[in-house]
């Protein structure tokens, strides 16, 4: 069972595997975990500073592969950000073996009758937009893998609409449709394409969604990676297309 996967020493050597949003929350874990299971890690994130606190804390591994840093906004990034950077992983590494969407804004919870339309545009283009330009620029490099595994971050609202979620809940929508179609789409490649659901974790995010519940009840970022690790690894090689739950 994927979500009690107990990914063996070892399990991610010398794969390169970059993780947006790797700053804090679920992709800092992320990061440091599959540092630990041997990957070469690129750190992507909009904030350097933090970025390099998640750098020390991978040398600071014993044997682990040095990290890279990637400081790219993705509110911001334009078609020069992102071809700049899929040329200098080219260059760097040569391929990539991982690519994980995980960077996200929750947006404001409102109705939709209020929904600040200014709003509605920045959480679906960093949620959505952002995701299917990085996927698109990095496919070339994606395809020197030998076994290539993308990961979309979806949510219980990308499956069921939530009053006053809004944007952020369609663009969890249009992340699981993302992940089915270019799933198929890549299929004869031998890429896989699948969704996790990462459910109520304990991050930023979540304290600012329900600032009044019980934050020791929650499971940390720690705590839910097991979903990630599977199809990061070379034992959920045939799954694609998926939409699977971390909790
Ligand atoms: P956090 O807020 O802790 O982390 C979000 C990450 O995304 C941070 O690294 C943040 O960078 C980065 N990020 C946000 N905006 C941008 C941007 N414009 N450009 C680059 N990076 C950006 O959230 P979580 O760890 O909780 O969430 C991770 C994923 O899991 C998200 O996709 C979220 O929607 C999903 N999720 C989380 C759940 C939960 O309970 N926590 C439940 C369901 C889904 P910075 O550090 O600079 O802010």
């Amino acid at each position: 069972d994927h979500k009690n996967y107990d990914a063996p020493t070892g399990l991610l050597r010398d794969k390169v595997i970059l993780i947006t949003g790797a700053s804090d929350g679920i992709g800092r874990a992320l990061a440091i975990e599959t540092a630990r299971l041997g990957a070469r890690v690129i750190l992507h994130g909009r904030n350097a500073a933090k970025l390099e606190k998640v750098y020390d804390a991978i040398e600071a591994i014993e044997g682990s592969e040095r990290p890279s840093i990637a400081v790219m906004d993705l509110a911001t990034a334009d078609g020069t950000s992102y071809s700049t950077l899929a040329e200098s992983l080219l260059e760097e590494f040569g391929r990539l073996d991982g690519l994980v969407h995980n960077a996200g804004i929750l947006g404001n919870r409102q109705p939709i009758e209020q929904y600040d339309a200014g709003e509605w545009q920045k959480v679906l283009h960093v949620n959505l937009t952002a995701a299917f330009a990085l996927t698109q620029v990095l496919l070339p490099l994606l395809h020197q893998a030998e076994q290539p595994s993308v990961i979309f971050t979806s949510s219980g609202v990308g499956r069921v609409g939530k009053p006053f979620w809004g944007a952020y809940s369609v663009s969890k929508f249009g992340t699981e449709a993302l992940s089915q179609i270019l799933a198929a789409e890549q299929e004869h490649t031998g890429m896989r394409v699948n969704c996790i659901n990462p459910g109520a974790v304990r991050t930023g995010m979540r304290l600012a969604a329900y600032p009044a519940e019980d934050r020791d009840a929650l499971k940390t970022p720690e705590q839910v990676l097991a979903s990630y690790l599977y199809l990061l690894g070379p034992d959920s090689k045939e799954i694609t297309g998926q939409s699977l739950d971390a909790q």
